[in-house]
């Protein structure tokens, strides 16, 4: 299986992303947190990527479509994988077409922009594992440890209010269109294999999830 999972900053990729790969097996390819480990570890691309991030902005696409073909082209992706953050611009998407590898889901996970920028302030993440949580929605069992390794947790310094609004901006503007150009492309497979899926984003983690597991069988 091979899936998209589109949706603006704070919609719930990743927190769908680890569901998704658990009950399917499949590698989760987050661009985000490829990106943050490039930055960590001091690389070339960690060094062009930091004040992009920490300012909202897009890495370019050149650099990050180099990034995906490589991490796609792994062993551990020949029985599918799952993109999440990415493609988030149509050059993104178009050169994600030209590798003719076909896709069977676009999952866009849609949610609006106040309540977004009350979840991303209260998100603590993990970050050796990408795991996210909330303080209110979904708070670890103990205050700020990641529930598996007891590692603390750490608040993404684009986590700001200012930062996210940057960063919502941009998705309408550069993102929204991929996902019109999945849904174009699904209407127009007359075999049927692309299908899109659009989901509220609003409902409880596990609701979502049910319902795109309901999509996927
Ligand atoms: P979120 O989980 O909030 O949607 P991500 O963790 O996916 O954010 O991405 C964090 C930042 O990394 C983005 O704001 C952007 O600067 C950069 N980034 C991630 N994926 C991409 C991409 N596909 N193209 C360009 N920049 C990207
Ligand atoms: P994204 O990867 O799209 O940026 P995350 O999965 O990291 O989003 O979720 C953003 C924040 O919202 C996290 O703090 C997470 O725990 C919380 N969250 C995720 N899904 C939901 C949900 N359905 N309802 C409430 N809070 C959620």
């Amino acid at each position: 299986m091979r899936l998209i999972l589109l949706g603006p900053p704070g919609a719930g990729k990743g927190t769908q992303s680890h569901f998704i790969k658990e009950r399917y097996n499949i590698p989760q390819i987050s661009t985000g947190d490829m990106l943050r480990q490039a930055v960590q570890d001091d690389t070339e691309i960690g060094r062009k990527a930091k004040f992009i991030m920490e300012t909202g902005g897009l890495v370019p696409d050149d650099v990050i479509i180099e990034l995906v073909q490589e991490r796609i082209h792994k062993t551990d992706c020949e029985h599918g994988f799952l993109l999440d953050g990415f493609p988030r611009t149509l050059a993104q998407a178009k050169a994600l077409s030209l590798t003719n590898i076909s896709f069977d889901h676009v999952i866009e996970i849609d949610l609006d922009d106040e309540i977004i920028v009350k979840r991303l302030s209260g998100r603590w993440v993990h970050p050796a594992s990408g795991r996210s949580y909330h303080v209110e929605n979904n708070p670890p069992r103990k205050p700020f440890k990641d529930d598996f390794t007891g590692e603390p947790l750490v608040q993404r310094d684009d986590d700001q209010e200012v930062t996210i609004r940057k960063r919502l901006s941009v998705y309408r503007t550069q993102t929204q269109p991929v996902a019109s150009y999945y849904l174009s492309m699904a209407a127009a497979d007359k075999t049927n294999t692309l299908k899109f899926f659009k989901i509220d984003g609003s409902q409880p983690p596990l609701v979502i999830f049910e319902k795109i597991a309901q999509e996927l069988e």
